[in-house]
């Protein structure tokens, strides 16, 4: 691949140098807020999350210290994936929802679905998996704030959900994943954070899937008080994204380029 000429070597050692930064203070954050709620940092993983920030800031980002990128769309996720196959130890998080016809794409680079929402998905998933001799660690999307608009299994439809899940070996389920309800109001917010930690501890078939996903750049101190063990987050390393979040959440009332 030809060097990036738009980008002289000083304009990626100054993002390289940036990101660093923000990604230092999105640790220091996550260690005070670990530390105030009485947790070890070393149990809540940062999952960088980079939709629509370009390869070659990803690659930045790469060299600041990120070995996990978040993406929440397959197609965007796969052209990433290729332009940045010569980077050692990185590693893919499809953060979004997926549809089945996409399950060959996500089966062949994806480390980790973080979606996972359906039954006939994970059929897919499995078959596909079994096809390339991989396996992916998933976790189960609920929706924990009754929005109509959000995907996610509603609570009550999980455990039998897990049961299910147990006829396909290639899907290594490893705890749950939530978005919060989009509002100012901290103890809406905290509710639904509260609901995924609750339905980990009464579901059975969940000892040896322990993992809460749970915040982003706004509420993730709310959600480590509340047993997040991934905080998934964007704006708050990569700066505001250019396009509006409803075009990666269908149904979201458009907020502008906010985070
Ligand atoms: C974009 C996205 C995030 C990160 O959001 P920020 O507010 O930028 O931190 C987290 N989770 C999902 C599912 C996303 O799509």
């Amino acid at each position: 691949m030809p060097a990036d000429v738009t980008q002289a070597p000083s304009a990626l050692h100054a993002e390289t140098e940036g990101i660093r930064e923000r990604l230092r203070a999105v640790r220091e954050r996550i260690d005070t807020a670990c530390r105030s709620a009485g947790r070890d940092p070393g149990e809540v993983r940062l999952l960088p999350v980079s939709k629509t920030v370009s390869e070659t800031r990803l690659r930045a980002a790469w060299v600041a210290g990120c070995r996990w990128l978040g993406e929440n769309k397959v197609q965007e996720a796969q052209r990433k994936w290729q332009a940045l196959g010569d980077l050692p130890d990185l590693r893919w998080s499809i953060i979004g929802h997926l549809q089945t016809n996409k399950a060959r794409d996500v089966a062949r680079f994806a480390d980790e679905f973080q979606a996972l929402d359906s039954i006939r998905l994970a059929e897919a998933l499995e078959r596909r998996l079994q096809m390339e001799g991989r396996g992916l660690d998933v976790f189960v999307q609920v929706n924990t704030s009754g929005e109509a608009s959000k995907f996610g299994l509603e609570p009550d439809a999980v455990p039998g959900f897990l049961r299910e899940l147990k006829a396909f070996p290639a899907l290594r389920l490893k705890g749950l994943m939530t978005l919060a309800l989009f509002s100012s109001d901290a103890d809406a917010v905290r509710d639904c954070f509260r609901c995924l930690h609750r339905l980990r501890e009464r579901t059975p078939g969940l000892d040896d899937a322990r993992e809460l996903s749970m915040g982003m750049s706004g509420d993730f101190e709310l959600a480590i008080a509340e047993g997040a063990t991934v905080v998934r987050v964007g704006t708050a390393i990569f700066g505001a994204r250019p396009t509006r979040d409803s075009d990666y959440w269908p149904g979201e009332p458009s907020a502008g380029a906010t985070g």
